[in-house]
């Protein structure tokens, strides 16, 4: 097989990416926008010893889980890998991956677990309440808004992306109106000439409070005013800002923000938790799936009032302050100093006084409070990023023989390889759950409850 060969194959599996997979002769092809069951012509595009990525060309025979994708660009976008597959099935596949890997890599036998059907949305649609549309101009010289077509810095336009908030049209259809009249320029990337690079647009689900923070390449905004004008009389208008980014970088975001009109932030709320949220802050992006999956997290942590608990990776204390509601004390741990200074700032404006938080590394701060201060955990939760838990963090949590540990994870494989270290060293997985956190996505979080064997023997003898 070579560049530019034709052939048909059958799509089996989707990477972790989003791309179909299929096979011929034993190799492994990756083809975007296909999904299991498509029976497709595709063309080679690039060959590697084992596997090659193709082109699809033509779809011969479409998967019975293949719909029409409700996104008009969804192909030329790629920010939703799977919109064109039954929202039933995306969900069978998610739990399937999650339930393969902890089997296949992880080695756990999950007949013997409590394994939870997975929690997807009821309207798998507007779920994220943070979106960043790049601004520019089409062939024709029209200010557009849109997206960046996959890999690329050409900008699609497309206001209504399916995913985001409904409001960003309406905010978006004002922004390039105020630019076309008061005649601002949009930024351009190859000459490093104009002024408005990006709209950012953040919205608080239950409080219904919106943020637009126009990115600029400059330090001021002609006829300010007007803009206000417009944007405020949008519902739900709370904060209108600036974000300064003056370098000729891919970055979004600079780092200096300036006041425009109404607060300079604004407040949603996980469970009874209220955040604060500024351009800058970190937040989840789907705060209802987030609150089914910390949950969870707080159900498989069992807490009566009693417990010490550590939430390792975690960020703004999401976590954390959930747990806090229902435990003696809680200690987060988390590398991105913001990330710890809005834990603080919003544990002390939720009253929560039983939290505490450390900025640094998870696998060093944790084994170094544990050889130098003999830390102790009841419960300890951990919910890393992609790669999981370093060894050493593994291996301090073993020594210090939480009666709990919950492990929050968003990949399931690295999820799995941790178990595997886990249930090796005399703790055993009771419960999963998972959780459609990025409908449209491939994307899965998941949940598992991980008991200390020896004092399950202990109640069980009691
Ligand atoms: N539960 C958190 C989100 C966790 S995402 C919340 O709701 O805010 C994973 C977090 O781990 C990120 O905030 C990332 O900055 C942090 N992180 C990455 N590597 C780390 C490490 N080695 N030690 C501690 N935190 C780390």
């Amino acid at each position: 097989m070579k560049k530019d060969d034709m052939l048909e194959i059958t799509i089996e599996d989707i990477s972790s990416d989003g791309s179909g997979v299929g096979k011929a002769d034993g190799f492994a092809l990756f083809v975007k926008d296909t999904i299991p069951g498509d029976q497709v012509k595709v063309k080679i595009m690039k060959m590697k010893k084992r596997y090659g990525y193709a082109r699809l060309m033509e779809i011969l025979v479409p998967s019975p889980d293949r719909i029409q994708a409700p996104c008009p660009v969804a192909r030329q976008c790629g920010g939703c890998q799977i919109q064109q597959m039954y929202y039933e099935r995306q969900l069978t596949f998610k739990e399937n991956k999650v339930c393969n890997n902890l089997r296949r890599l992880g080695g756990l036998d999950l007949s013997a677990m409590e394994v939870e059907p997975i929690c997807g949305m009821e309207e798998p649609f507007h779920y994220r309440n943070k979106a960043q549309f790049p601004i520019g101009r089409d062939k024709n010289g029209k200010i557009i808004a849109g997206f960046y077509a996959g890999r690329t810095h050409s900008i699609i336009a497309n206001t209504d992306c399916l995913l985001g908030a409904e409001e960003n049209e309406a905010i978006l259809n004002e922004v390039i109106s105020w630019m076309e009249v008061c005649k601002v320029e949009p930024y351009d990337e190859k000459t490093g000439k104009g002024l408005v690079r990006h709209v950012l647009i953040r919205k608080g689900f239950t409080t219904k409070e919106l943020m637009v923070c126009l990115v600029i390449n400059g330090r001021k905004i002609p006829q300010v005013e007007k803009l206000v004008d417009r944007l405020q009389k949008i519902e739900g208008m709370t904060a209108i800002m600036a974000n300064v980014n003056t370098e000729q970088t891919n970055v979004i975001l600079g780092k200096e923000i300036q006041p425009i009109w109404g607060q300079d932030y604004i407040e949603d709320y996980i469970g009874n938790v209220k955040y604060r949220i500024s351009p800058l802050s970190f937040y989840q992006v789907n705060p209802v799936q987030t609150e089914k999956l910390y949950g969870k997290a707080l159900e498989y942590a069992d807490l009566t009032g009693k417990e010490t608990v550590w939430d390792l990776y975690c960020g703004i204390g999401t976590i954390s302050l959930f747990l806090a509601q229902k435990a003696k004390q809680v200690y987060g741990v988390e590398i991105v100093p913001p990330a710890i200074a809005d834990a603080k700032d919003n544990a002390r404006r939720n009253g929560i006084q039983n939290a505490e938080f450390y900025v640094g590394k998870a696998e060093e701060i944790l084994p170094h409070k544990y050889e130098t201060e003999n830390v102790k955990a009841d419960v300890i939760v951990v919910d890393p990023p992609r790669k999981g838990c370093d060894e050493a963090l593994l291996e301090t949590i073993v020594k210090m023989q939480p009666e709990r540990v919950v492990y929050v994870s968003c990949d399931s494989a690295t999820l799995a390889r941790d178990l595997k270290y886990l249930t090796a060293n005399g703790y055993k997985a009771e419960r999963l759950a998972t959780v459609d956190m990025f409908p449209m996505t491939v994307h899965v979080e998941s949940a598992v409850k991980l008991v200390r064997e020896n004092q399950r023997i202990e109640t069980r003898v009691k």
